[in-house]
Formats: structure tokens, sequence, C-alpha cells
């Protein structure tokens, strides 16, 4: 079989339970011949596959018509132009964090931060280290303390901290919110994608979502809010004066979660929209 042969019969069969079934096979194609640019498919297409490489495909794709994700099937995705690792127990990072991050880096290249000789940064729930490697790798002055209540995650997101080279300012705790952070430490930012999918909403996700996704990683409670009530609560005695509180929020919860911030002190309250016009990043300043 040729390259050509290979995307044209996957890309048909994948058309059954994916939305991007070219893009797919040719991500698990690349993956089983150890290539990474997809022009390697496209100036090679009468190019005949070995044996071996297409029974390591076929295995990929017999995975992707069960439901698995691709990023776990080739263990990795990429975000904010970093590559990370990724397996079934941390989440798969989303385009739509990257307005969250994007956010908080144009906020620290404000003359007030930028002279600070460090950033203290502490991101709640680091699943695969998304959020808190690129802030490492994108603000050069920060430090970001990363806090998961799985120690799965933790693990992860220390490896990916370690590939993209910002081991050094960062740490992972394993903690349930800040229980593990030190008395009394106090950060400029505190920011969190936290579990906010409703509990009756999870049954009606993607099977390739609530299958093989951790669940600890999506469900907020009755509402979805229970995590920003909680976190704010909480980041009143972690959160320095002026600080920023950061949020990733689900398509209709912004103006709840600014309520919850409201509630306990913060103000200069302002969303951010996601590429598709939602709002999606609620940010505050603790007066
Ligand atoms: N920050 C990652 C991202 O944006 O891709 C992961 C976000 S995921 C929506 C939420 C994360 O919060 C999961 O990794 C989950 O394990 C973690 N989590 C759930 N409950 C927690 C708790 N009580 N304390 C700390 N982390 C928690």
């Amino acid at each position: 079989m040729t390259i050509r042969d290979i995307i044209i019969k996957y890309t048909e069969k994948l058309a059954e339970i994916s939305d991007t079934p070219r893009l797919d096979t040719e991500v698990m194609l690349l993956s089983a011949l150890g290539e990474e640019n997809r022009l390697y498919l496209h100036i090679n297409l009468n190019k005949e596959i070995d044996e071996e490489t297409i029974n390591k495909f076929e295995k990929m794709a017999e995975e992707r018509l069960n439901g698995r994700p691709i990023a776990y099937i080739v263990g990795n995705r990429e975000f904010m132009g970093l590559d990370f690792y990724v397996h079934e127990g941390v989440l798969i990072p989303r385009p739509d964090t990257e307005p969250l991050v994007e956010e908080i880096i144009d906020i620290c290249s404000a003359d007030e931060y930028r002279k600070k000789e460090t950033i203290d940064i502490i991101d709640i729930g680091t699943g695969s280290g998304a959020i808190t490697v690129s802030l490492a790798y994108y603000i050069k002055n920060s430090f970001v303390t990363s806090c998961d209540i799985s120690e799965y995650a933790s693990e992860i997101g220390k490896k990916n901290a370690d590939s993209n080279g910002v081991s050094e300012n960062t740490e992972f705790l394993v903690s349930d919110l800040f229980s593990s952070v030190e008395d009394g430490k106090k950060f400029d930012i505190i920011v969190s994608n936290p579990p906010y999918i409703r509990k009756d909403v999870i049954e009606t996700l993607h099977t390739q979502v609530k299958d093989y996704e951790p669940y600890n990683a999506l469900e907020g409670g009755e509402d979805g809010l229970d995590f920003y009530r909680r976190i704010t609560a909480d980041s009143i005695d972690y959160i320095k004066d002026g600080g920023i509180l950061a949020y990733e929020v689900g398509h209709d919860q912004a103006e709840d979660v600014s309520e919850i911030m409201k509630g306990y002190g913060y103000g200069k309250i302002y969303t951010k929209k996601d590429i598709q016009g939602i709002d999606r990043v609620v940010i505050g300043t603790k007066l």
C-alpha cells in the first residue's frame, strides 16, 4: 500500500467517528512512520509503506475507530506552540485555554510586572501542565507553582516542564487546591482552568471525552461552579494585594463567575472572548 492508498482508505473509514478524518489519518501515519511534518506525506504520496509500519498504523486506526482521542493515541498535543506529552489520566489541552494564557502573558508584559525580579504565579489544576509550562516558557521572570489533586497529572506536568526546558522556574505539588502550598505564601497571579462541566451534562458529552478523559478534570458539581466558589474563597489567603485572579470558564458561566469574584472583594473584572466569540476568560484584581 502507498501513502496515498492509506490516506484515501482511512479518511473514508474514520469519517464515521471523526470530524477530521483526513487529519487524524495523516497524524497517525506520520507517527507510525516516525516523521513529524505533514509535508513528508504530501511529497511521498506514491511511496510504498512496509508491513511493520502498516501494522503499527492499523493498530492506531483501530483505537481511533473505537473512539480513543487522537492525542492519546500518538501521545502528544501542541498548545501555545509547545509540545505536550499526554496520556489517559490528564486532560488533553484545548485551544479554548489559549486565550487565558495569552491574556496573562499580556498582563505580565506591562512595566509593573516586567520590572519584578520574580512574578509568582500559581496554577490550580495542572493536567498536562499546559498552562503552567506555557506561562513559565513565555514569561521569563515568572516562577509557576502548579497544583493538582492527581499525582499522575503532577508527574506528567513535571515531565512536560522538563521537555520544554522550564523545570527551573516551575514546581509541581500534589495538592487539593491550595492545601500543599506553604502557609503565608502569596502570589501575584492565581490562574485556573478548573473542572467546570455540570454533573448532568457529563453523560451527554462525546465518547472521546466522557469515556477517555479523567472525570475529575471535567465535573464541576451540580451547576458547574463548585471550583470557582472554592478557589475564589481560598484565593483570599494566597493572593497579594493588587494580585490577579484569572479563570477559564464554560460557555455560559462568565457572569456567574464574575459575581462570585465580586463577592470576595475582586474588582476591575473583565472578560475575554475565545476564537468563537464566547466569553471564555474572566479576570479580576484583588482590591
Ligand atoms: N490546566 C490543564 C489544562 O488547562 O489543560 C487541566 C485543566 S482540567 C479542566 C482540571 C484539572 O484540575 C485536572 O487536572 C484535575 O485533576 C484537577 N483537579 C480536580 N480537582 C482538584 C482539586 N481538588 N485540587 C487540585 N486540582 C484538582
